[in-house]
């Protein structure tokens, strides 16, 4: 049996959500935060320092590149990565196990590494991609603001090519042309009701 899937709470799984840079992940989180109380999302922990008007322990668990190395060598980590060559950010594993038991559902905000990682140990969790409407779309949103030289922008088309063709490897692909369309999408597909707005 799959001690993700509570056979008695069919909906109590756990569903990544992940897909290239700058196609809008952290959006469709905040919305999902905002409209399915019901849903637990999982706070991750990072070594990059908090934004303003960041919370710890609400935005992320901000850790010092000691502590998470600790955390992450010790196995509490349920998957971990480097993200644009940068800082570190990684999944607690308890506490998704925690509310996992509990019959609740468990929702992930990933970058693909993450994905592939819990897909490996977790087979029977639900992999969402979260695609841009186009291709063009894509390059606007990764190339928006134009501050970036033509090579740094080169790198960046090259490695969304190379994100896009991920979406082979999920279970479901979600066009993020329009935030709460998106949301209520992949909400469906976790089979959570969404919470009409006020
Ligand atoms: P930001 O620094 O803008 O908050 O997040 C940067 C990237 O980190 C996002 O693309 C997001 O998908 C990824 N990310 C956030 N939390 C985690 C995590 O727990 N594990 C992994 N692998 N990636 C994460």
């Amino acid at each position: 049996p799959d001690p993700h899937q509570v056979p008695d709470r069919p909906h109590a799984r756990l569903t990544v959500l992940s897909g290239p840079t700058a196609v809008g992940k952290g959006t469709v989180m905040a919305e999902m935060r905002r409209r399915a109380p019901d849903v637990w999302i999982s706070v991750s922990a990072t070594t990059r320092p908090p934004r303003p008007g960041e919370v710890d322990g609400m935005h992320y668990f901000f850790l010092t590149p000691e502590r998470f190395d600790e955390l992450a060598g010790s196995g509490q980590m349920l998957e971990w990565a480097v993200v644009h060559g940068r800082h570190r950010y990684g999944t607690l594993r308890a506490p998704v196990e925690r509310e996992l038991a509990a019959g609740r559902p468990v929702f992930l905000e990933l970058d693909l590494q993450g994905a592939r990682q819990v897909r490996a140990a977790m087979p029977d969790a639900q992999f969402v991609f979260l695609a841009p409407p186009s291709w063009e779309e894509l390059v606007r949103r990764l190339t928006g603001r134009g501050t970036e030289g033509p090579q740094e922008r080169e790198r960046r088309l090259e490695t969304a090519r190379g994100e896009l063709a991920a979406a082979d490897e999920f279970d479901h692909v979600v066009v993020n042309d329009d935030v709460a369309r998106a949301t209520d999408e992949v909400l469906r597909l976790m089979g959570v009701p969404a919470h009409v707005n006020e």
